[in-house]
Parts: structure tokens; sequence; C-alpha cells
């Protein structure tokens, strides 16, 4: 009876490596399936791909008989088939990748669209239509010829759908959802491309082994595809391949079992094996430890760079907000000044001592908040990158003796000792901005005389090498090291605070920020808490 049901054995030597080629990626594409299911917690698009999966594993399957068995009524009971799963995992691998880039499942007309290009294969193939001859002394099958062409229409149109479905999204796409668009396209193009063409290539030249060999290449394609829709970094996919590896090795030494004879051979296999889980045992176990270590830190780090990201954007949003409310005070504030000082110089009608001495504090208060708002207004300057310098050559002693003489009032008014010593030869030389660098020498000495409430404050100009010195010594409230270390901090008060309220804390950080844009630093020198301190600005001499 043999005879009847077998071909002549014409792909002998090819047996082997098409069992290679068929079973191996077969088992591959099932393993990637189920992981990918297990990983995204049978999420649609997880089911749409095993589906996929699957039905490239059957096509694999009824294959590889064709390959490998002789019987003609096996061979042509599988051959049958094959384009309608064909068919099928074209449209599958389509409709996965339209759910992956959408975001979400397609419309129900859509659905039906595919569902009624399935028909007809399905329709041919159960009715036993889709073979046109079989040729039984070489076990070869010539198809349909309709369903070679409509397969072939089918695998174009999944490709183009494909393409335009993802330069459709692409636009629309974030860039990290873009890269996935990308990568995923192009994996599953490779695949479709691979797979068409090297059927087409071997039909067309008789040399079917081509396609044994590209068989190889395709789950490397889908691994890819898989890497870029999960989640799961690199070394996830690792320790899978190293559990997969270890299983691998345990079915392996334990199948020997059953085909050794002697018991010496047995004793050493059985001894082989249990020492190998041993091992596996723990390499499994570490490499799990390891995995959970690394998506710790990966984890973390995700939350740190997102509330990174929060806070860069909150800081923003704040300068944005100083810069514009500063903007908005600023009208009113000259108004209310403006009618203080008219009030006061009798524009409105003579004005009794009270209401004078009233007028007289609304116009200092009004004072103090212009000088808040423009810190605010640096401060947000700098803070955006905003702050412009004019630098020109510019002589330091008379900025400093203009400086000096209009701070004598208020030092005097405290009584303190108030001095300044500028170098003999009465000029200093530097390129700067002059109106920045005298603002950062009033604070110091505006800050000198608040914090000092009794002895002196002194001021000193100097050359020293190749750099200029400005001082201002006092011997007042002093800074202790603790306070030292924030001082310059925006809105950073210290022990001065409680002694003189109405400051902001920004005035020492926007000193010391005009003074680096000099390419400059300020020096702060202190006993501690009530032995007085030095303020000193150092910029390079020109
Ligand atoms: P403000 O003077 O508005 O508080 P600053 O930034 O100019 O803001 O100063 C920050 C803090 O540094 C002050 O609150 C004060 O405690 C301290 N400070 C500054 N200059 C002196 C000084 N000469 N002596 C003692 N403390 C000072």
């Amino acid at each position: 009876m043999d005879s009847i049901t077998t071909c002549f054995a014409l792909g002998q030597p090819y047996h082997t490596i098409a069992y290679y080629s068929h079973l191996i990626p077969a088992a591959i594409i099932l393993a990637l399936s189920l992981f990918v299911l297990v990983q995204t917690k049978f999420s649609l698009m997880a089911k749409l791909f095993s589906s996929f999966g699957i039905l490239l594993s059957l096509w694999l399957i009824g294959d590889v008989v064709l390959w490998t068995v002789s019987d003609y009524n096996i061979i042509s009971f599988a051959w049958a088939p094959l384009d309608y799963i064909n068919i099928l995992f074209y449209l599958f691998g389509a409709y996965f990748f339209i759910v992956l880039v959408k975001g979400k499942d397609i419309g129900l007309w859509s659905k039906f669209a595919l569902f009624a290009l399935s028909l007809p294969p399905f329709y041919l193939t159960l009715t036993n239509q889709s073979i046109a001859i079989f040729d039984q002394t070489v076990c070869e099958a010539i198809n349909n010829p309709f369903l070679t062409n409509y397969k072939l229409v089918i695998e174009g149109m999944a490709i183009l759908i494909i393409i335009g479905v993802a330069a459709y999204y692409y636009r629309l796409s974030i860039k990290e959802k873009r890269q996935q668009i990308i990568w995923v396209m192009t994996g599953l193009l490779a695949f479709f491309l691979t797979f068409s063409s090297t059927e087409y290539i071997a039909s067309i030249t008789g040399i079917y082994e081509i396609s044994l060999y590209s068989l190889f290449i395709l789950p490397l394609f889908l691994g890819g595809i898989i890497y870029s829709i999960t989640s799961f970094r690199m070394f996830q996919l690792k320790t899978f391949g190293t559990q997969l590896l270890v299983y691998i090795l345990l079915i392996m030494i334990g199948s020997q079992f059953f085909f050794l004879e002697s018991t010496t051979d047995k004793n050493l296999t059985i001894i082989t094996f249990v020492l190998s889980v041993v091992f596996a045992y723990f390499l499994l176990r570490s490499a799990r430890r390891e995995i959970q270590a690394r998506a710790k830190v990966e984890e973390l780090a995700l939350e740190l760079a997102v509330s990174n990201n929060k806070l860069q954007d909150l800081d923003k949003l704040k300068t944005e907000f100083l810069s514009l409310a500063s903007h908005q005070l600023r009208s009113p504030l000259t108004a209310i000044k403006g009618y203080a000082s008219m009030l006061n110089e009798g524009t409105f009608g003579e004005l009794g001592e009270k209401q004078s001495e009233a007028a007289r504090r609304i116009y200092a208060s009004a004072q103090g908040l212009v000088s808040l708002v423009e810190d605010l207004l640096n401060v947000s300057k700098i803070e955006q990158g905003g702050m412009k310098y004019e630098m020109t050559s510019t002589d330091l002693v008379p900025i400093v003796e203009s400086l000096y003489n209009e701070m004598k009032i208020p030092a005097s008014n405290k009584g303190l000792e108030f001095a300044l010593v500028v170098p003999e030869d009465n000029t200093v030389m530097v390129t700067v901005d002059p109106l920045k660098m005298r603002q950062v020498f009033l604070n110091l000495v505006d800050n000198a005389i608040k914090y000092t409430p009794q002895g002196f404050v002194k001021l000193s100009l100097a050359r020293k090498d190749d750099k200029v010195l400005f001082s201002v010594s006092d011997s007042g409230v002093g800074i202790t090291a603790k306070t030292k270390e924030r001082i310059f901090d925006k809105f950073m008060r210290g022990e001065g605070g409680k002694l003189d309220t109405g400051g902001s804390g920004l005035g020492l950080y926007l000193a010391l920020e005009i003074t680096k844009a000099h390419k400059g630093n300020i020096i702060i020198e202190s006993a501690g808490q009530d032995k007085g301190s030095v303020f000193t600005v150092e910029i390079p001499s020109t």
C-alpha cells in the first residue's frame, strides 16, 4: 500500500533543515505571543499579535509537513488551507498595527471589511477548491490561480495599509510614540516583505530552499516588534532569554534519559540533571533579583525625571508670573508716588503737619515697593536669561564717591561712623555696566547700614593683582556660619531680618548674579553673630 500513498522522496536532504527552519520559528513565535500576552495583561493589541503569531505558527507547521512527509494524502491535506492561513495572518498583522498605532480598536465597519476580505479564501478552502491540481507522483499541488492572485492582492494591501496608517498617525503623535511607530512598522514590513518576496522568488525560480532559509530571520523581526511595543527594557528581555535557555537545556538533558541504555549512563545523567536543576534554580533566582532591583531603579529614575520636569515647569510659570505681576504693579505705584508727592508739595491745597507726615509715609512706602518690584523684575530677567549688560570702560572712583555721598545721610541718621578709602591715584578703570555695578555696591552699603545698630561702616576701593576689590566692612550683627551658606539664595533673610523687617532677601542674590556676569565674585567674612562683617566684590581689572 505504501507505494500508492508515498511520493518519491525528493526533499530528503532538506528534512533536517526544514524542521529547524519551521519548528524553531514556530516555537519562538508562540513563546513571544504568550510573553506579550502576559506582559501586557491580555490587552487587545497583545491578543491581535498572538492571533497573528498563532496563525503564522499554524502556517509553519502546515508548511513543514510539505517538506518532510511523503504521504500525499497528508501533504494535500496540509497544502489546502495554507493560502487561507497566509491571508489571515496578513490581515491580522495589519489589524494589529492599526490598533497599536491608534491606541484603540478599529470601528465596526472596518472590522466587517477585514472579515469580508477573509471570506472568499475561506469559501474556496472549505469547498476544496484551493488547490487546482495535485500531482501525486511528485507530491506537488498547483494552487487555484484566483486564490494565488487574491493572496498577492491582500499581501500588497496589508503592506499599503501599514505604511498609510503609519504615515497618518506619525504626524499626530508625540516623539516617543513616533519612534515606536517607526520601529514596529519597520519590523512588520521587513517581515511581510521578506516573507512575500522569498515565496515569490521561490515560486518563479523553483528554488524553494530560499524560503527555508528566510524563515530563520523572521522571528528576529517579530522579536524587535515585541521589544518596541512592550514597555519592558532590554534587560528584561535578556532574563526572559536566560529563562528560556535554561529550560531548554534542562529538557535536553532530561530527554537523554529516555535514550540511554546502560545503568552507569543513566545514573550519570540523573546526577547531571539534578545538579543542573540546582544551578538553574540559583541562576534564575539571581537573574530575577537583578531585574527587580533594576526595575526599581528605573522606576525611581522615571519618577525623578517626571517630578523634575514638573518642577522646571512650575519654576518657569513662577518666573513668568513674577514678571507679569511686577509689570502690572509698576503703573499704580508710579501714580501713588506721584500723587503723594503732589499732596506734599501743596498742589491740592496746604496740608497740616499730620497730613504731610501721612503723605510722606505713603511716598516712602511706595518707594519701598518700587524697589521691590525692580528687584523682582531683575530676578525674572536673570532667570529668563534676558538681563542685558552694557559694558563700557568705566572709572569706579566717581561711582563709589557719589554712592558714599548719597548714603551719608542714612548712616549719620543712625549715628554711624561712615568712611571711604580710594586708591591714591584716584582712578580705577574697569569694563563694567556702570549702572548695574553701582546697584551691586549700593545693595552692600545699604545692607551694612541696615544691619549695623552702632559703630561703623567703612567702604574701600582698591586694586590687588589683576583684580579690583570693593569692600564694605561694618560692626553690625554679623553673619553666622549657617546663614553664610545660604545668604545668596533668593528670598533668603538672615538674623539681620529681625532688625530690619523691610527687606525682601533679593538684594544679595541679585548682587551676586550681576557680579558673576562680570566674571567676578562676592566674598563674605564675619567672625560670627554681633561681630560685624566684611563683604568684598571682586572683579577682574582691565
Ligand atoms: P534683605 O537685606 O532684603 O534681607 P539681602 O539679600 O540684601 O536681603 O540680604 C540677605 C540677608 O543677609 C539679610 O536678611 C541679612 O540677614 C543678611 N545680611 C546682608 N548684609 C548683611 C550685613 N552687612 N550684616 C549682617 N547681615 C547681613
